[in-house]
């Protein structure tokens, strides 16, 4: 799509915004003569994006040229130890290295780190600060295994709701975005969709100029459900016993769609047995509405055609959030939304593009590394306990360097991570027990990198920074986990400095590891061609993309996966059967997990860390550690035009007055936020929306605050109920006015 006229001297260029968003936005970038962009803007051709840009984005070349950018490879300064710097100071702690020096310096340590201590010592850390598939996942996972180094479990953000709705559906997709401006009523289901997935809003005015209804269920009065018809602030953690309560009234009053159940679905019986137990009464004392309240909402959603529910991640990051997310997902098969255009729901619609993973990241390369087999998994939202240095120097006293070391069994949860690589991720500000995390990356004996745009949290504890690309700045394609178009993103303008994308530099590393094979000398485009499984007319060959060449996507930016291609049959996603399930069918009662010898029925198991929980007589305080509407977790943080947007709560504890009263707090107070992980020092801000007993915090950067710490600093390590997730909204903590001298 690129273009340029004799009499213009400007080029267009199609790229696509790679963060970790929903939206997977098409934006054209304006490059004038001399290279530089110079504007950035929505594609008004793609259906999703309707031509405009989100907030964080729209400004996006403030981030691309931004003075702070880290352009050259950087070592840390013999003898300056490993720790939180103060911002803007960062440089004094580095120095600059050319990206030789760098590769050779790593290449070796690693090296010798390997020798000594076994290949799953190396951890690499790395999440969605690209969603591109090259960006996410492609030369460094060949890195990785080829050299043996443990395997990161990436269950951080979304694992335990894509397991949810895969056990319920066999598939993780919904009903197309374009859908929603169909819908009579919508559900946003802890979705802020005017916050984070504002190109679903347009659909969403649309419907409701059409006379539907948007309600929302969020704990937290967000953007969106102040401008809803009806905000349900349900208590965190308490959305399973909702929507069984739901359910219950649902069949209690015969608002099902039999015809819909018998045809589609698998363990009606059970679940109507199950449901039994969850009154309104009961329902009413765990959410905090009132049983009346939770009649209505589903009676309304039982007798509204087409009712649709948007459910974002933030309902599955609770100790219960699997079985949230999996509870939830069953509602349109009882109802059967499922068969009318613009109802049904969507959590993700990322299972629709079925790249060749396997080609890309080549798992059989672990073969030729010195384990000759897939390593160790290691938890990422387990940081803290990884690094933890106990296990570490247990290690050390143990058979350093001995055979016997390096061939420990894969399971083995005792070998040290002695190296650790991270890239497209900040885990010293977004994993949670960031103490823990920051107390580990601070081990003088843990090798660490860094592959950043900026100064980070992490940065404060990297031995080597690596520059990084924006996605102006390299080539790669994408799908989206909110509506379901190919795009292919392409370079725009050249790197500043020397920053080099993940495919170059893990390219280069592998050589200089002396990996050989021919996997670690491709390009961008051979791993296009490989995640499409091009043909040599350059047709892709996985399903659903086979009508899409790469001419084709050059020249149109987007393309829309085949089952979503045709106007004339629009996309119901489970309108009929066999879906692939154990039984062909939605199950509500799971056969998967009756397998694992598990309840596989949803039930309401009130979180460890809430006020149902014994911990609450210690820390009765729910904390809500909120994401902030113009960063994107902790990616933006640093740029003051958007910190300024989110300056009213930046720094703030949001307390309802009758908590803050009985502690004796006033509005503008310091106050201490704790529980046994960590201390956070904030200022009360007034919040009468929020329902009594929760306060909330917004993620940011520790290093905006005077200690280093952020609200992962109260966040557990605890896992999800299903698919190993984060459980960053089951957070139980006390607060207090801060006293001067106080810790
Ligand atoms: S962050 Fe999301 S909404 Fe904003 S430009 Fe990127 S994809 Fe679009």
């Amino acid at each position: 799509m690129a273009t340029a006229a004799a009499t213009n001297p400007l080029r267009v260029v199609h790229t696509v915004c790679s963060h970790d968003c929903p939206d997977s936005c098409g934006v054209l970038v304006t490059v004038d003569a001399s290279g530089r962009a110079i504007k950035v803007a929505g594609d008004p051709s793609h259906p999703v994006t309707q031509g405009f840009l989100c907030g964080k984005v729209a400004k996006y070349l403030d981030r691309v040229y931004a003075p702070e950018r880290i352009l050259y490879p950087l070592r840390r300064k013999n003898g300056v130890a490993k720790g939180a710097l103060q911002r803007g100071h960062e440089h004094e702690a580095f120095e600059r290295v050319s990206w030789d020096e760098a590769l050779d310096a790593i290449a070796a340590r690693l090296k010798a780190v390997a020798d000594e201590f076994g290949p799953e010592s190396i951890l690499p850390y790395s999440y969605a600060g690209t969603i591109g598939v090259l960006g996410f996942g492609s030369m460094d996972r060949r890195f990785f295994h080829r050299l043996g180094a443990s395997q990161l479990i990436r269950t951080i953000c979304s694992e335990a709701g894509g397991v949810a709705w895969t056990l319920v559906y066999g598939k993780k997709i919904g009903m197309p975005t374009e859908d929603y401006r169909l819908a009579r009523l919508i559900i946003a289901w802890g979705a802020n969709i005017h916050g984070n997935n504002v190109h679903l809003w347009p659909m969403v005015e649309q419907a409701r100029r059409n006379g539907a209804r948007l309600i929302v269920i969020d704990p937290y009065r967000t953007r969106t459900a102040a401008l809803a018809d009806w905000h349900i602030a349900i208590r965190p953690g308490t959305d399973v016993a909702l929507a069984l309560g739901m359910m219950h009234v649902i069949l209690n009053e015969g608002l099902e769609d039999r015809e819909y159940i018998d045809r589609m679905t698998h363990g009606f019986a059970a679940l109507a047995e199950r449901v039994r137990e969850y009154t309104p009464e009961r329902v009413a004392a765990w959410t905090g509405m009132t049983a009346a309240e939770i009649e209505q909402l589903a009676r309304e959603y039982a007798t509204t055609q087409p009712a649709a529910i948007r459910m974002n991640y933030g309902v599955q990051r609770t100790e219960n959030g699997g079985t949230a997310a999996r509870t939830i997902a069953m509602l349109p098969a009882l109802t059967g939304a499922w068969k009318h255009r613009g109802g049904g729901g969507q959590l993700s619609t990322s299972g629709g593009f079925k790249w060749n993973k396997v080609a890309v990241e080549r798992p059989d390369l672990a073969l030729a590394s010195p384990l000759k087999r897939l390593a160790r998994s290691v938890n990422m939202c387990a940081l803290g306990e990884a690094l933890d240095e106990k296990r570490s120097e247990s290690r050390d006293q143990g058979s350093a360097g001995t055979e016997a070391q390096k061939t420990v069994e894969p399971s083995s949860e005792d070998i040290p991570v002695k190296a650790l690589f991270v890239y497209n991720s900040n885990p010293a500000a977004v994993a949670p027990n960031q103490n823990a995390v920051r107390h580990g990356m601070a081990r003088p004996d843990l090798f660490t990198v860094v592959h950043e745009l900026f100064f980070t949290d992490t940065t404060d504890y990297a031995d080597y920074i690596l520059p990084a690309t924006t996605f102006l700045e390299h080539t790669d394609v994408q799908g989206a986990y909110g509506h379901y178009f190919v795009q292919l993103s392409q370079k725009a303008i050249e790197p500043p400095g020397e920053a080099r994308n993940n495919v170059w530099l893990f390219s280069q590393l592998a050589q200089r590891m002396g990996f050989t094979e021919p996997a670690f000398r491709e390009n961008e485009m051979d791993l296009i061609h490989q995640a499409m499984g091009m043909d040599a007319e350059g047709r892709a060959t996985v399903p659903d993309m086979e009508h899409i060449t790469l001419d084709d996507l050059k020249a149109q930016g987007h393309i829309p996966l085949a089952f979503h291609s045709d106007p004339e049959q629009p996309f119901q996603p489970y309108l009929n059967g066999p879906l692939p399930t154990p039984s062909g069918k939605i199950e509500f009662s799971s056969e998967v997990l009756a397998a694992q010898g598990l309840d596989p029925l949803p039930a309401f198991h009130p979180a460890v860390e809430s006020r149902f929980g014994e911990l609450a007589t210690r820390y009765p305080l729910e904390f809500l550690s909120r994401k902030a509407d113009n960063y994107m977790n902790s990616t933006f943080a640093n740029l003051d035009g958007h910190r300024k947007m989110e300056s009213r709560t930046s720094q703030r504890l949001e307390i309802h007055p009758a908590d803050a009263a009985s502690r004796g707090i006033a509005e503008g107070d310091q106050v201490r936020v704790w529980n046994d992980r960590g201390v956070l020092k904030l200022q009360a801000l007034f919040n009468a929306s929020l329902p009594a007993g929760v306060v909330a915090g917004k993620l940011d950067w520790g290093k905006l605050s005077a200690d280093g710490a952020n609200v992962n600093a109260l966040t557990s390590e605890r896992l999800t109920d299903l698919g190993a997730g984060a459980t960053f909204y089951s957070t139980l903590v006390e607060v207090g006015k801060a006293v001067e001298n106080h810790p």
